[in-house]
């Protein structure tokens, strides 16, 4: 069909037009590309462009093996939430031990923003972080409940925040294990004579307790832990509880469970995230993150406490586990070395010195109270149901 003469003055700018959007469009996808491609290669969270809504996907490191039972499901129990919260505008990615970096690399790589978060226990920065052993445990400190009050309710969190701000990481409390078992020895402990040169696996404060009292603290992550006891790398190690202990299988590398977890009366562990990548996050999906750590710090004590007592069944019936109770004369000599390593940790660190200040102002008060109500009812109650236990 011949043209009109419009049709043909007008169709010379039409491809033109054609051909700019083309450009332009092909432009803007290989930017699109490349900013992707950059972000990946930063290591960071990537934010992606769906229809109006702005997607996040987070990368989240683990001190621990992935999905061991109690602390390896935890974090992906976060993910989970946050996905469901979030109506899958977010997603985490969680890599075990090992997997992305080492176990004891987990800070550096959220403080490098190579992961976004992590999860652990601030015990491990020791090295790099003097005051972190306290939100932890302390040895002979505070019990789960009592640490979840002082965090959140003590200003313990806040001091927690301040600790790790120049690392430009947010902690947040990432569930508690309660009192955890005092630990797996392959020899009977009936004096202090016994721990004299034993190597054992424990971490934290409680490591350099273990020194002052003549034992040699060793540093190993949870999944080497029982290797190391199997070719005698170490003689002793402390994990957590049966619950959690069972799984490693460290009844089969040493026979005697002693208790009470004098080291860590109520292990807290942490999410730790790179202030960058939650600062990048909206006003809502910030809210979901923080709301997630708060319902997996809960629901690993919830969890722990219903698992503990069938795994230590199990332990001791199934495979012959010898039970033991540290002796009194033990326990009085890790007491003392408990108050010389905070002598000294708080002489040399001013930081652990206001965090000292605050969690023993916290841990007099909140002993006072529950002299009359938590422990006062628990020796009520034996009285009453188990009138002839010792
Ligand atoms: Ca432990």
């Amino acid at each position: 069909m011949p043209q009109s003469p419009v049709e043909r003055r007008y169709t010379p700018l039409v491809i033109l037009l054609l051909l700019a959007a083309l450009v332009t469009v092909t432009a803007f996808w290989a930017m699109d590309r490349a900013g992707s491609a950059a972000a990946r290669a930063a290591g960071a969270s990537v934010a992606v462009e769906g229809g109006t809504e702005q997607h996040f996907h987070w990368k989240l490191v683990t001190t621990w093996p992935k999905n061991l039972p109690g602390l390896g499901t935890a974090p992906e129990n976060f993910a989970r939430r946050v996905t469901e919260m979030s109506g899958g505008r977010m997603t985490v990615h969680v890599y075990g031990a090992g997997e992305m970096v080492p176990p004891f690399e987990v800070f550096d790589a959220v403080r490098q923003g190579v992961a976004d978060a992590g999860h652990g226990a601030a015990y491990y920065w020791k090295g790099k972080i003097p005051s972190a052993v306290y939100f932890t445990a302390v040895p002979f400190g505070m019990t789960a409940q009592e640490m979840n009050g002082w965090l959140h309710y003590g200003g313990g969190l806040e001091l927690w925040r301040e600790a790790y701000a120049p690392s430009n990481i947010i902690p947040f409390a990432g569930g508690s294990t309660g009192v955890q078992m005092a630990g797996w020895f392959r020899t009977e402990i009936n004096s202090l004579e016994d721990l004299q040169g034993v190597k054992m696996r424990i971490p934290g404060l409680a490591g350099d307790v273990f020194a002052a009292a003549g034992g040699t603290p060793v540093r190993i992550p949870g999944g080497e832990i029982y290797t190391s006891l199997q070719t005698g790398v170490i003689d002793a190690a402390e994990w957590v509880g049966p619950y959690n202990d069972l799984a490693l299988g460290l009844h089969e590398v040493a026979k005697y469970y002693y208790y009470p977890g004098w080291h860590e009366p109520g292990a807290m562990l942490e999410f730790i995230v790179n202030r960058d990548s939650y600062e990048a996050l909206p006003a809502d999906l910030r809210a979901i993150v923080a709301e997630a750590t708060r319902a997996v710090n809960q629901d690993m004590l919830d969890e722990f406490t219903a698992r503990n007592n069938q795994a230590l069944k199990q332990l001791v019936e199934e495979h012959g586990v010898a039970l033991r109770r540290f002796p009194d004369d033990v326990l009085k000599a890790l007491y003392a070395g408990t108050r010389q390593a905070i002598a000294e940790l708080t002489a040399s660190d001013p930081m652990a010195r206001k965090v000292e200040a605050s969690y023993q102002r916290f841990f007099e008060a909140v002993r006072d109270y529950h002299h009359i109500s938590e422990q006062a009812y628990i020796n009520a109650r034996d009285v009453v149901l188990e009138p002839d236990s010792p």
